[in-house]
């Protein structure tokens, strides 16, 4: 064999797998179809969108929130080249980071498409060129999510777009539809409102972000409404979009089937990602898939129906999340070389980041409800933290949810300035088994927004918040 490992994809879960193969002494190499490393989160996902968070949330503070501060400013305006070009640098500047990374483990790459021949042999193919064959003993499939389409409302590209295109806007729409009341359309939707579009939420579900605590989505909904003059239209069953010119039309049924219409310059269409598989050839090797072919079906070693073949991160199940596609990187790449990994799936944090950020792990409420669980909770708003008060972000709370009994810590629930890296703590919590006394009793920074963690946590255990 040529190689110990080969990698197909070389997003967060392939590149870091290929990473700790090769410090593990493993001969690894990695397939890319794209001529940049990085996949979806570091070209078209997660770094894209930050940066335009980024320079959205400068815009929107200059221009509604400064003022508060003494400091007033003439004549704002936002330059949406120099946005994007910016957004791209912070790409390119990421991805260079994958091919340097890659060079200093000496791990062989190869730009084209890989597909199975046979278990241990890869067939590359790139734009009609002889195709070239390596083999591997071991293969993991990391070949990700594209964004999910439906089948009535075909994606244009051009005002009918997913978040790929609303990445690389030339304008700022006057008014923007956003299909879907999930992550990456409230994030993307915050982009634009902050600079002035008019955004709609177009939602099937009775509340936005549904999967997380619904405190979370009440408390985001409200906030939203009020600083970015978002609407939303929740229990609505989107039927069709059509364009006309620069105008596009969605119509929708509402919650009393009564038929709806909203009008835009831009619609994207942000209800989910579907697991990549196209070109792969799993039915070579007669790869099993589950959730309607969807997914890639593994065992608790992640392995697949296939001895020696592995796959990782959006193609298979669980959160489609670059954190949990990397941990699940570098869990192969350890039980590849022999080790005995393990990752704890309901210590994965989710993140939205909107403003205020909304940060969760662990069990919900309504989880634990329905688990029967009995469960102690505690609350802090940020209107009580003086950091909060200081910095004028004093929307949102943190809550802990803690057994009733043993006091430990099952779910940390927070929305609030900077809750993306506050929730760290939490998760650390959780890992370690911490009870919400142990959170109260740790010694917080002040002024920090942190100390909102330890004043929810005291509230858990007895209520004995100093603040509340
Ligand atoms: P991907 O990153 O999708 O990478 C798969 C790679 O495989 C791609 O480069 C693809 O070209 C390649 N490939 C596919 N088939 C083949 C083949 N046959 N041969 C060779 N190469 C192939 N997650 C977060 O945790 N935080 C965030 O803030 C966040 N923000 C997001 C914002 C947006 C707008 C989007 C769209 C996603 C966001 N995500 C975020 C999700 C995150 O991007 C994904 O969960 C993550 O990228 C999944 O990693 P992966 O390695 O499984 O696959």
């Amino acid at each position: 064999m040529q190689y110990d490992v080969i990698v197909i994809g070389s997003g967060p879960g392939g590149y870091v797998a290929a990473i700790r193969c090769a410090q593990l002494g493993l001969k690894t190499a990695v397939i890319e179809k794209y001529s940049t490393f990085g996949g979806t989160c570091l070209n078209v996902g997660c770094i894209p969108s930050k940066a335009l968070l980024d320079t959205s949330e400068h815009y929107h503070n200059a221009a509604h929130n400064f003022a508060n501060h003494g400091i007033s400013l003439d004549s704002l305006k936002i330059d949406v080249k120099k946005m994007i070009d910016r957004k791209n640098d912070v790409i390119a500047q990421n991805t260079a980071g994958i091919t340097f990374l890659f060079k200093k483990n000496k791990i062989d790459s190869f730009e084209g498409i890989g597909s199975f021949v046979d278990k241990n042999t890869i067939k590359i193919e790139k734009d009609g060129a002889d195709a070239q064959e390596i083999k591997g003993k071991n293969i993991i499939i990391a070949t990700g999510s594209k964004p999910t389409a439906l089948p009535f409302l075909p994606i244009d590209k051009k005002r009918i777009i997913t978040s790929t295109e609303a990445l690389q806007l030339q304008e700022i729409p006057k008014s923007l539809i956003v299909i879907g009341g999930g992550v990456i359309g409230l994030e993307l939707g915050s982009v634009y409102a902050r600079l002035g579009s008019k955004v709609s939420v177009v939602e099937y579900a009775k509340s936005i972000i549904p999967t997380m605590d619904a405190s979370l989505g009440k408390e985001l909904q409200r906030v939203l409404k009020k600083q970015l003059g978002f609407e939303f239209f929740l229990g609505h069953k989107v039927t069709g979009a059509t364009t006309k010119g620069k105008e596009v039309t969605v119509t929708a049924e509402d919650a009393k089937g009564n038929e709806v219409s909203f009008q835009g310059d831009y619609c994207i269409v942000a209800v989910g990602r579907t697991a990549y598989t196209e070109g792969l050839g799993l039915d070579n090797i007669g790869i099993k898939t589950e959730d309607r072919g969807n997914k890639i079906s593994v065992d608790e070693h992640l392995q697949t129906s296939v001895e020696g073949v592995y796959a990782i991160g959006d193609v298979i199940k669980g959160a489609m999340l670059a954190h949990k596609a990397e941990d699940e990187g570098i869990f192969v790449a350890e039980r590849i070389a022999g080790q005995k990994p393990h990752i704890d799936y309901n210590a994965i944090p989710g993140v939205v980041y909107t403003w205020p950020e909304v940060a969760a792990v662990g069990q919900t409420e309504e989880q634990l409800k329905e688990a029967g669980k009995k469960y102690k909770t505690g609350s802090f708003s940020f209107k009580a933290s003086g950091r909060a008060k200081a910095s004028g972000d004093t929307d949102g709370f943190v809550k802990v949810l803690a057994d009733a009994e043993t006091d430990e810590v099952l779910g940390v629930h927070m929305i609030g300035p900077r809750a993306a890296d506050m929730i760290a703590e939490a998760v650390m919590a959780l890992e370690y088994r911490a009870s919400a006394e142990d959170i109260g009793r740790i010694c917080h920074a002040h002024p920090t927004y942190t100390e909102a963690f330890k004043e929810a946590a005291l509230a858990a255990t007895d209520n004995r918040a100093i603040h509340a």
